[in-house]
């Protein structure tokens, strides 16, 4: 059973207060704004029901690039450069133009953070409470967040939250636009980034092993929602010779959302931003927390209001949503193609041409040119 680090009983002390900004989750999304913030002089608070980095939320496997560009490449455990995949009548390796990695979420979550100047408290976010406060400058009236405990105020909030979206109108599973995944985390080692597309494994979805150093990364995802995914992760691991342990699972959104809402920013899996098919959620919920990062920023510095920050941020939103439709439309087609003709097409998608065409296009989804390069200051305090 992992610790439990979060605050209970007695420590869990009243917490009120006004800040400039309120970031609502510690995760990839909360912690890429709030590192966009880092000097800006704004006083940030982000929250959490746990302690950053306590709760895994993902297989963690990245494009290396993002991982270089935002220093966090000390928490890689493994990298690849092929994709492997398995259909009922064919195997495939794929050579890819850029590697993935596989990292550790605490590790990681932790040299974010150390790349923050914010202050950090466990609460659980309830979601809004009425207050009356006067505007500030351009910032606009402050907002009220209800926590468990107390209420917080501030004009610039983020629902980095995941896929309930709490400030906002939550989703409802299993009839929302969601897929379901579920992975456990045997000891073991491999070498390659396996996915399986086989309707024995899952009728609509996949299944993947993703190696990180002394550890496997196993399980299954479903694009149906109403499909179970505990019976296909056990039964792949069990294929693969692995004990189903250390369980860990999620819903995912795959249908992109608004980002704004009734003055509240969006960012991560709360606005829809992990990509359909292929369920990759850490590399857009970076790239999305630094576009919020620098818009909360622009406000506070006073080089914009909070009205034009929120349309700005909510129109870069959408101007992806072209490609997130199209990748829908991809989601929807794979678990229609006969197994039988699969095989050949995934072999055929795998010359080195192809699959570098493909695969760059699909990392310009959220490309990791938007960070920048890193400012000396942030990596020495890394460094440190
Ligand atoms: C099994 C599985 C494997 C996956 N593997 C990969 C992968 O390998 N690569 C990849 O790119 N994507 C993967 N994804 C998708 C990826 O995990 C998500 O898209 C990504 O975590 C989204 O990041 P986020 O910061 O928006 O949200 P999250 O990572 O979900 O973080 C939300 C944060 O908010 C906190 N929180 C939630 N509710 C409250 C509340 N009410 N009050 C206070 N705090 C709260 C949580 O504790 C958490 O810290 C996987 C998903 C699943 C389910």
């Amino acid at each position: 059973m992992p610790e439990r680090k979060t605050k209970r009983g007695a420590e869990r002390t009243p917490l009120e207060g006004d800040w400039d900004v309120i970031v609502c989750g510690a995760s990839f999304a909360g912690l890429t704004v709030a590192r966009e913030l880092n000097g800006s002089g704004a006083r940030v608070l982000v929250v959490d029901r746990y302690e950053i980095g306590e709760r895994q939320t993902s297989a963690c496997a990245a494009p290396t690039l993002w991982l270089e560009k935002l220093g966090l490449t000390a928490s890689i455990r493994q990298t690849f450069g092929d994709l492997v995949f398995h259909t009922p009548h064919a195997d495939t390796r794929m050579r890819l133009p850029w590697t993935f990695s596989t990292f550790d979420y605490a590790e990681l979550c932790g040299l974010l953070w150390a790349q923050c100047d914010a202050v950090f408290e466990t609460a659980k976010v309830e979601g809004r409470a009425a207050v009356d406060l006067p505007a500030q400058n351009g910032s606009g009236r402050p907002i009220g967040i209800a926590t468990d405990r107390g209420v917080l105020t501030a004009p610039l909030v983020v629902d980095a939250l995941g896929w309930r979206r709490v400030l906002g109108d939550g989703y409802q599973p299993p009839d929302a636009p969601l897929s379901r995944g579920l992975e456990v985390h045997p000891r073991g080692t491999g070498d390659d980034l396996e996915l399986w597309i086989e309707r024995d494994v899952v009728p609509a979805g996949y299944g993947w092993s993703f190696p990180a150093a002394d550890e496997l990364r196993v399980g299954v995802g479903s694009f149906d929602p109403h499909h179970h995914v505990k019976e296909p992760t056990v039964e792949l691991a069990d294929r693969l010779g692995l004990p189903p342990e250390g369980y860990q699972g999620n819903w995912i959104p795959h249908r992109l959302r608004d980002a704004v809402e009734r003055d509240i920013f969006f960012c991560g899996d709360s606005a829809g931003h992990c990509l359909p098919t292929t369920a990759e959620g850490i590399r857009p919920a970076f790239y999305f927390g630094v576009a919020c990062g620098r818009e909360l920023r622009s406000v506070h510095e006073g080089n914009s209001s909070r009205d034009a920050a929120l349309t700005r941020y909510g129109a870069f939103n959408d101007s992806h949503r072209w490609k997130y439709e199209w990748m829908l439309r991809v989601q929807n087609l794979v678990p229609r193609v006969p197994p039988r003709v699969l095989g050949p097409a995934l072999k055929a998608m795998s010359t080195d041409r192809f699959a570098g065409w493909s695969f760059r296009h699909y990392l310009d989804i959220c490309p990791p040119d938007i960070v920048g390069d890193p400012e000396p200051a942030r990596v020495t305090a890394v460094a440190a």
